[in-house]
């Protein structure tokens, strides 16, 4: 084979063979194709897309670079990715709660939106490097790093896409994200895909594009698949930031905590019970405790200390409200951003995060307001973030309330 070739065939818009696909994927992962090679194809495929045959082609390719595991009775949850999206957290030890196995590899956060493993690393003592004995003797579920032996031509391609302008194309996102989540091995996996300005796809069409091409991938791989797509115009919740995020998710599993949380996390919980074959509402478990007794459980295994006082920065500021009015406007990346710049994100991947960084939001969307009340306090360690990051803020005051936000917009599978 040859990767010119290669390359030509998709620059000029025809589709690449399986035989190609499985030869690119392999040289890749070993180190016989040129990062600059693999730079150009990423983008002839960002530019041209894919036909359905060629991503599953791409995404057994990536699935056979690596490992397989197998968990028996289990069911998983992924994210695209959002700001203030914390609801892994409560959701796991929920579904556990239920007697399904909830084995969850995760990443870091990297950018604007944060990752679920930041956020429970700043639970002091807690580790996310379990080993195989580890996570099968967790107490119904897990978050666990993906090791590096799982989909590795994953892991290199998207370190590469993400310094060539290529992560946002539904054939490799969708790739790259079922890869992993077919090799992790669990039965039944339910999508949470975001859609808005703090997401990787802003127009619904585009969502469901990638909602439905990773059902599918799912459902061919025998893992049985559904997904929501939800908002992502301003953040879930009121906090974003590491562990800000993990104090809000304990409110939720203590029964309270802010209604889009709840939502989301029960309707998640619903079709996670669905597809694992349980007939129960979650909403009880969450209400008479079990849920709690799960996460506490959950949190002791991986050696943390689930009644542990959790790190808060050191140097807060306000963002007051300039007039009387209704917030018609939080962005989700305008706050994502700023949460990032105030160092709860990072830019390299090997960049330490501040465990207390972040943003309270006071006024969500939709809330009335008086000229000089609280919208939103910023939290840091090292106070000259503090102008970078309200530099990106502009929450918009109006004279009328908004209309009201659709959390889940449709369900597909
Ligand atoms: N998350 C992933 O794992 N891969 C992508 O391409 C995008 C988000």
């Amino acid at each position: 084979m040859d990767m010119i070739d290669i390359i030509r065939t998709k620059r000029d818009g025809a589709a690449l063979s399986t035989g190609q696909i499985s030869w690119v994927i392999d040289a890749y992962t070993h180190e016989r194709v040129a990062e600059e090679q693999m730079a150009a194809l990423a983008m002839a495929i960002f530019l041209q897309g894919m036909e359905r045959r060629e991503i599953v082609d791409w995404t057994n390719a990536m699935i056979d670079s690596g490992v397989r595991m197998r968990w028996e009775a289990s069911v998983d949850k992924h994210s695209t990715g959002g700001v203030g999206d914390k609801v892994t957290l409560p959701l796991g030890p929920l579904v556990a709660a239920h007697g399904v196995f909830v084995p969850q590899l995760s990443g870091r956060g990297l950018g604007h939106t944060g990752g679920t493993l930041d956020k429970l690393e700043s639970i002091p003592g807690w580790r996310a490097d379990l080993n195989a004995r580890e996570m099968r003797e967790a107490p119904g579920g897990f978050v666990a790093a993906a090791t590096a032996d799982l989909a590795p031509a994953d892991r290199r391609l998207y370190a590469l896409r993400d310094v060539t302008g290529t992560v946002d194309s539904i054939p490799l996102i969708a790739s790259s994200i079922m890869s992993k989540k077919i090799a992790e091995g669990t039965d039944a996996l339910v999508l949470d895909v975001k859609v808005g300005s703090g997401a990787f796809m802003t127009r619904l069409e585009d969502a469901r594009e990638l909602a439905r091409t990773m059902v599918e991938l799912g459902q061919d791989a025998g893992v049985r698949s559904c997904a929501l797509i939800t908002d992502m115009s301003t953040p879930l919740g009121r906090t974003v930031g590491n562990a800000l995020e993990v104090r809000e998710a304990v409110e939720v599993l203590s029964g309270g905590g802010p209604a889009d949380v709840v939502e989301l996390t029960l309707a998640l919980a619903r079709e996670m019970l669905r597809l694992a074959g349980v007939d129960a509402d979650p909403a009880v478990a969450l209400r008479d405790g079990r849920a709690m007794d799960a996460w506490r459980a959950m949190i002791r295994h991986q050696g943390g200390d689930p009644d542990t006082t959790l790190p808060r920065a050191r140097h807060t500021q306000d963002v007051l409200a300039e007039r009387d009015g209704y917030v018609i406007g939080l962005d989700a990346l305008e706050v994502g951003v700023a949460s990032w710049r105030l160092g709860a994100g990072r830019s390299r991947k090997e960049d330490p995060v501040q465990a207390g960084a972040g943003l309270e939001i006071h006024a969500p969307v939709g809330t009335p307001v008086r000229r000089g009340q609280r919208l939103l306090t910023l939290h840091t360690d090292t106070p000259e973030r503090f102008g970078r990051a309200l530099e990106v803020l502009h929450p918009v005051i109006g004279d009328t309330p908004p209309t009201p936000r659709t959390l889940i917009h449709e369900k597909i599978g």
